[in-house]
């Protein structure tokens, strides 16, 4: 079964406005895909219904799994909590116990790349390294479903690269479903398997492309 399903999804706000029109999307356990379409098209409200942050107005939504990560472009740390906190932040709401919660978060620091800056408050990183901190924080939970709105949109292309050679690492090892939104068609085909297109307004999705040897499957 897949782990995500959306199936004539649409989403009407209160103010008229259709931002899905019938959308049909699945994602299989361990599979990558990305979202891509112009600002305005839907893409968040796609994620947002996924996540369960926001509800549709028709159609069906499936979401298979015990643990659901979610990234959003803001990394949106708490700043008076230094690095190893924030990310043991889920860990301690779902209560997990102090010696689990401090594997987790030290293998989820050393798998972004951060071991070293345990004790770092926000305010120290660059942006690509607070984006590292938002990925850990959900990492902690072994999400088995990864959910990502534009998360590299607002850092330097540089950094932008280097994050998406290391989410594919992590992806290699952990082996996610993640739903990938990005307007970056480049990003897109880089770290997917499948890219979804959207266009038009009210959203759907209008094209599906299969990428050739994304990366290793096995
Ligand atoms: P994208 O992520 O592709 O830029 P969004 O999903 O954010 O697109 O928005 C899709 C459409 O829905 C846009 O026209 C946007 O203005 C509209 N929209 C988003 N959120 C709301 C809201 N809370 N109320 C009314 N319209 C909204
Ligand atoms: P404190 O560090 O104030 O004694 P805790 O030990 O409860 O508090 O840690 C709070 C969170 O931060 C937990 O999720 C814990 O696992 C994590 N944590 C704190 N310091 C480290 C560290 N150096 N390495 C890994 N995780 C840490």
């Amino acid at each position: 079964t897949a782990a995500l399903r959306f199936a004539g999804v649409s989403k009407r706000f209160k103010d008229g406005t259709v931002a899905l029109a019938g959308a049909d999307l699945s994602v299989a356990p361990a599979e990558f895909v990305s979202v891509v379409g112009p600002s305005g098209c839907g893409k968040s409200t796609l994620l947002r219904i996924a996540s369960g942050l926001d509800d549709a107005t028709g159609g069906t939504v499936d979401v298979h799994s015990k643990s659901l990560g979610y990234v959003f472009q803001d990394a949106t740390l708490l700043p008076w909590r230094n690095v190893a906190h924030n990310v043991g932040l889920l860990a301690e709401l779902e209560h997990l116990g102090k010696r689990e919660r401090q594997a987790r978060v030290a293998e989820a620091i050393e798998l972004v790349g951060l071991a070293g800056f345990e004790r770092h408050l926000p305010h120290e990183l660059s942006g690509g390294m607070r984006m590292r901190v938002s990925i850990a924080r959900s990492l902690v939970l072994a999400p088995d479903v990864f959910l990502f709105d534009e998360p590299f949109g607002a850092l330097d292309e540089i950094t932008r690269e280097r994050l998406n050679d290391e989410l594919l690492r992590m992806f290699i090892q952990r082996r996610f479903a993640a739903l990938f939104i990005t307007h970056s068609v480049q990003e897109a085909v880089f770290l997917s398997g499948r890219v979804l297109v959207m266009s038009g307004r009210p959203g759907r999705i209008k094209a599906e492309v299969a990428v050739p040897f994304a990366y290793p499957r096995a």
